[in-house]
């Protein structure tokens, strides 16, 4: 299955793809992801994507259809994939349709993870992620037994510079303006699906199989 994952910053998508992975053998694909490591390795592309990414603001598409179209062309993504946090504007979805056609891989689904405004602040100020598995953690939802140690690995826990307060209201901002319209544009195009994203991690995750006939 060929998959776009929708939602705001928050709303789970990460959460969902990891599980969505366990279950079917295909690559997630977070452009997020890809450009923290960049950030890390401190390559020109990474410092490039920092100074944006600090102040909640999107990479310039440049930089991130680059990547995406390097990665799309890896053989682990000829049986599917999920692409998770990518597209995030209606100019990325349109490269993105037009690179997968080049492909001879058109989209199944997209899915939108909806979850409602009031409830990403406090999902995205508690997130917390293992520096050594990546497992993810929320200090007020799903605090790990010991405090700042990952239950799966013993690793350390560590908080995204860009989730902090300030950061977070910019990124939701822009998930508004720019990503939002995805949904229409999916819509339109009669491939969205859509699940709640409330409630139990495992509640959601058997209603996303369901929805995309898994
Ligand atoms: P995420 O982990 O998906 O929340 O992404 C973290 C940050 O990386 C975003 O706030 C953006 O600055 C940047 N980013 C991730 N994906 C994209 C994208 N598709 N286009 C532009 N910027 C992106």
């Amino acid at each position: 299955m060929r998959l776009v994952l929708l939602g705001a910053p928050g709303a789970g998508k990460g959460t969902q793809a990891k599980k969505l992975i366990e279950k079917n053998n295909m690559p997630q694909i977070s452009t997020g992801d890809l450009l923290r490591a960049a950030v890390g390795e401190g390559t020109d592309l990474g410092k490039e994507a920092k100074s944006f990414m600090d102040k909640g603001e999107l990479v310039p598409d440049s930089v991130v259809l680059g990547m995406v179209e390097e990665r799309l062309q890896k053989d682990d993504a000829r049986n599917g994939f999920i692409l998770d946090g990518f597209p995030r504007n209606t100019a990325q979805a349109e490269a993105l349709d037009a690179m997968l056609d080049k492909l001879g891989m058109p989209l199944d689904a997209a899915l939108s993870v909806d979850v409602p405004l009031e409830d990403l602040m406090k999902r995205l100020t508690g997130r917390r992620t293992c520096k050594g598995c990546g497992q993810m953690y929320n200090i007020y939802f799903s605090a790990p037994a010991t405090e700042n140690e990952c239950e799966k690995c013993g690793g350390e826990l560590y908080q995204r510079d860009d989730d902090q307060e300030a950061t977070i209201q910019k990124r939701l901002e822009v998930y508004q303006e720019q990503t939002a319209p995805l949904i229409d544009y999916y819509g339109g195009k009669g491939i969205l699906k859509s699940v709640s994203g409330t409630g139990n991690i495992e509640e959601i995750f058997n209603n996303v199989v369901s929805t995309l006939g898994l």
